[in-house]
């Protein structure tokens, strides 16, 4: 069942690239809410990164998952008090999004483990109280995270206003590729750009996404949450 969902997911990503005349995206796999079994079920299908948005949850499964190999990436908002535990348990950490954060996963990641790849999380249509840097502040951010050599700047990563419209989405995700283009051409080593999930993949494939995040697509809906 899983492993079927799996590979029309792929098929799926790799028409939407072929339709937009654009390179595949990675899969990153969203495996909040589901348990540790399925994770184990998607790797034994062959998807190698996971993404988890709640450091305690991912705990669980990514020391219970250890000798599978696979790679994990952090995409929820994280509070600086547990950046300590983050660095240390993450491959990535995709919702770096101020000074403070970055601070506190340099010194916390153990230069013995290989660099910290992160994302420079963006709030791209300016929402009051949204979790993301603004686009302005990216260079700031960037030069603060070449400054430490226990990370690894990869990109960007954003989650725009789902509008129910999606064409309503479009420049969102386009203003996202211009700011990905354009911090490129100052850390040319630069190679992620994190958008688009279950919903609208296609269109952030076709605006330039080079990986997507989905999560209901491969695992089905996740439970509610008890209010
Ligand atoms: C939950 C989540 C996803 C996956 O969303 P789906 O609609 O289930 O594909 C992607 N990115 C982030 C940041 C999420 O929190």
């Amino acid at each position: 069942m899983l492993a079927e969902r799996y590979a029309q997911t792929l098929q799926r990503l790799q028409n939407d690239a072929a339709h937009a005349e654009r390179a595949a995206p990675s899969l990153l796999a969203v495996s909040k809410t589901q348990p540790a079994e399925a994770v184990a079920e998607l790797a034994a299908a062959g998807q190698r990164a996971f993404g988890e948005n709640y450091v305690q949850e991912a705990q669980q499964k990514i020391i219970g998952l250890r000798t599978l190999g696979l790679e994990w990436h952090l995409i929820g908002h994280l509070q600086s008090n547990k950046a300590a535990l983050a660095a240390e348990l993450f491959d990535w950490v995709q919702s770096v999004d101020r000074p403070k954060l970055v601070q506190a996963l340099a010194t916390a990641r153990a230069p013995s483990q290989p660099p910290l790849n992160v994302l420079i999380q963006v709030n791209v249509d300016g929402e009051p109280g949204k979790q993301g840097c603004s686009p302005a502040d990216v260079p700031v951010l960037a030069a603060a995270i070449g400054r430490h050599a226990t990370l690894k700047l990869r990109g960007l990563m954003a989650i725009p206003t789902p509008h129910e419209a999606l064409e309503a989405r479009r420049p969102a995700f386009r203003a996202m590729k211009a700011l990905f283009d354009q911090l490129r051409q100052d850390a040319p080593h630069v190679d992620t750009l994190s958008m688009g999930m279950s919903d609208d993949a296609a269109l952030a494939i076709a605006e330039g996404a080079t990986m997507v995040r989905i999560g209901t697509a491969l695992f089905g809906a996740r439970p509610r949450k008890p209010d």
